[in-house]
């Protein structure tokens, strides 16, 4: 299938998701039309040059809904990217930033290039020069559009991108809010790296507390010792990982671009990732059996399934022979509206993209907020608290006579740093916004699953804000 059907598939499943849940409320046609189609497409190419020719590059920024700016969402390079892959992307930040209370629009950007074919110097280039056509076209800036790191781009992307812009715009006094998933150094928050992965963590340790839902799934309540299994090792994936292990589930299995494999002993993430810097590859990891095929890693017996790498990987194809019993969709779209389907009959829960991954964007809101305010979080307060909470040991010290040792000192008396503080923001926004789309699930009429709820939970916000405005009376 080429690029372009696989976006169109891709498009097609999030305005089914879209439509599916929008017949659930009771909302005005117009109002819903307005919510569902993409507001603004961007597509052009450019020269950059490489090695002694030109190559022309060609290259999307999707804002798919302006009801609250700036809008914001990823941008990623991929051979395989498509307009219409580029709006679905849009159009899925857009309900993401409503489902977890985050005031953006959504939008998504995309170059069609495979990095691996590109020097460093190229990619600068490639990367500098697509944001001095978002400049120009006023599709960049911290008021109105604020990229952000995904598949295929990292903060060593973004610092150009702030770097490009700041280079037009040095008299803007919030110009490096213009794009969030920085490095510190560069204006960007502790804890951005990790966040998606550590959101992933959050909403599966979220759903697998609820032991009413795991006893219809047949598990026991809460995430440790459950079996996982992840697709795509890359940012989302091994932070996903990383953070499920430390919560005590067991990491059963790997699929990456080379192959899978399985151990149902567990894999402990961080030697793997060593053998892969190693060796280049997961394969032949050693107590691990390889499997035939990569895909063969989706199928692997386990009780929770982490695709964390690019979309319709779960296909009317494969999906009657997924064996997981909780899917978290850590990369955006990776079930096919059929094979959601499919998997509903076989009582597989499914904890939907819009809702899981949201993580990203949530501290990259923290960040924009930071380089709005140009101070980083903690600074003001954290002495302070640690001197409140000091004073209050002693207090309790002295009146009961028992001494305050210098490791309770440590844990308790101590201010929220930056880390603290980030980590401590997404858990809040993870667990309050899965208790909402639950409860829409679980109390409103004909909602079949988590993912229609989230829909619903979207809709319903942009909505009202729309209907504030009395546009849509
Ligand atoms: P990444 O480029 O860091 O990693 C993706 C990994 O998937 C790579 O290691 C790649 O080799 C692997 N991969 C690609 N095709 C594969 C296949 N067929 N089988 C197995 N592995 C495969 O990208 P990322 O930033 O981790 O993004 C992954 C997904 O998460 C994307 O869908 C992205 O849109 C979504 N997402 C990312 C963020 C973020 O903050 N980076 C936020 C929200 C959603």
């Amino acid at each position: 299938m080429s690029a372009e059907q696989q976006g169109q598939k891709f498009l097609a499943s999030v305005e089914h998701y879209f439509d599916k849940a929008a017949a659930l409320t009771d909302h005005p046609s117009g109002l819903l039309n307005q919510i569902k189609h993409c507001n603004s497409v961007y597509s052009f190419t450019y020269p950059v040059r490489k090695g002694d020719g030109y190559e022309t590059i060609t290259a999307w920024r999707a804002e798919h809904s302006h009801h609250k700016l700036p809008v914001k969402g990823g941008i990623r390079y991929s051979i395989e990217a498509s307009e219409d892959e580029v709006v679905a992307l849009a159009t899925l930040m857009t309900y993401k930033c409503a489902i977890v209370d985050v005031p953006f629009g959504g939008a998504k950007g995309a170059v069609k290039i495979d990095p691996k074919n590109f020097s460093e110097e190229e990619l600068q280039r490639i990367t500098r020069r697509y944001t001095t056509e978002l400049i120009k076209k006023n599709f960049i800036g911290p008021a109105v559009d604020v990229p952000a790191p995904d598949y295929g781009t990292g903060a060593r992307e973004m610092a150009w991108i702030a770097d490009t812009y700041l280079a037009f715009n040095g008299e803007q006094i919030d110009a490096l809010g213009c794009v969030t998933g920085k490095s510190v150094a560069q204006g960007g928050i502790r804890g951005r790296t990790e966040a998606t992965g550590l959101g992933v963590f959050y909403g599966l340790r979220e759903a697998c507390e609820n032991a009413e839902d795991m006893k219809e799934l047949g598990l026991e309540k809460g995430i440790s010792g459950k079996r996982v299994v992840v697709q795509g090792l890359g940012n989302v994936g091994y932070y996903a990982a990383k953070f499920c292990q430390e919560g005590g589930a067991v990491l059963v299995g790997f699929s990456e671009f080379e192959g899978a494999i399985s151990d149902p002993g567990g894999i402990e993430i961080d030697k793997l990732m060593e053998h892969r810097r190693d060796t280049g590859s997961i394969l032949n990891y050693p107590g691990a059996t390889n499997l035939d095929t990569r895909e063969d890693g989706l199928e692997l017996e386990c009780d929770i399934l982490i695709p964390a790498a690019l979309e319709n990987q779960i296909t009317r194809e494969n999906a009657s022979r997924i064996k997981a019993k909780l899917i978290g969709e850590a990369a955006n779209g990776p079930i096919t509206a059929p094979a959601e389907d499919i998997l509903e009959t076989m009582g597989i829960m499914v904890v939907p993209d819009v809702y899981i991954n949201a993580g990203g964007v949530t501290v990259s809101y923290f960040e924009w907020l930071k380089n709005l305010s140009h101070v980083r979080f903690g600074r003001m307060g954290k002495r302070f608290e640690a001197g409140a909470y000091e004073k209050i040991l002693n207090v309790i010290s002295t009146k009961t006579g028992k001494e305050v040792t210098q490791k309770e000192y440590e844990s308790i008396a101590r201010g929220a740093g930056e880390k603290d503080l980030v980590y401590s923001g997404l858990e809040e926004t993870m667990i309050n916004s899965y208790q909402q789309i639950r409860e829409i699930w679980k109390s409103k009429d004909k909602v079949p699953n988590l993912r229609t709820a989230a829909f619903i939970n979207s809709i319903d916000k942009i909505a009202l804000c729309y209907l504030e405005l009395g546009i849509f009376p």
